[in-house]
């Protein structure tokens, strides 16, 4: 697996299904979701390609509990030492201790949703840290925590504000072009959130599923919350 670069200081990681983002503060370095589980050779191998250490991996924040965000999180933080942060209300899906809920599939999304079921499921994992809205993350000139219900209860995304980046998890999707994204437990509640995190007004978007968006990306975002049907 390649690093591909988005700015000099982030990386995306592309699992085939789902991605994983790789920031760096001066060579200390914060991962947006994990992978899948069995993934940690390629996601220690690629941080190691983009010239990273990966001992230098001081946390692992979870976007939201689905498998293929969270599955090589826990080998990652055992490996490298690295803290985990999930919002409060993801966290028991991360630990395994409650079955995610499933989602309201549309027709369209099933066929979808049996393909990414092929990802083999996350093992329990430890949360270090729960984080509620408006949290700090430390890291990233100042990462907040947006709490963006909907896709799951504790879907999260993470903003750097002083760097216009936005992870979105996946509320957002950018697979053909800015939409809504799919698998939500709530559809309404994560349009909600898609149109609160396009009140951010990002300049650059990273979801858990697309390329990363760095241009027009604002109006983009605001385009697309606005096509959505309630
Ligand atoms: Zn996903
Ligand atoms: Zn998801």
């Amino acid at each position: 697996m390649e690093p591909l670069r988005i700015t000099p200081r982030l990386h995306l990681l592309d699992y085939s299904i789902g991605q994983a983002y790789l920031w760096s503060d001066d060579g200390e370095l914060t991962l947006v979701d994990a992978g899948w589980a069995g993934s940690a050779d390629r996601t220690t191998a690629a941080i190691r390609a983009a010239g990273l250490d990966p001992d230098r991996l001081a946390r692992i924040v979870l976007t939201h509990g689905h498998r293929d965000h969270v599955g090589g999180a826990g080998d990652l933080a055992d490996r490298h030492g690295a803290e985990i942060v999930a919002h409060r209300l993801d966290a028991p899906y991360v630990r395994g201790e409650l079955p995610v809920p499933d989602p309201d599939l549309l027709e369209w999304e099933r066929p979808l949703w049996e393909h990414g079921l092929t990802c083999p499921e996350a093992p329990p994992t430890r949360v270090d840290r729960e984080v509620e809205d408006g949290e700090g993350l430390g890291f990233g000139d100042g990462a907040v925590a947006v709490h963006v219900p909907g896709h799951t209860p504790g879907s999260m995304a993470v903003h750097l504000p002083r760097h216009g980046v936005l992870f979105a998890g996946d509320v957002v999707a950018t697979v053909r072009g800015v939409t809504f994204g799919v698998f939500h437990v709530d559809r309404a509640l994560a349009l909600e959130s898609m149109r609160r995190l396009a009140e951010l007004r990002p300049s650059v978007l990273c979801c858990g599923h697309g390329p990363a968006v760095n241009e027009d990306t604002a109006e983009q975002l605001a385009a697309a919350a606005g096509a959505v049907a309630p």
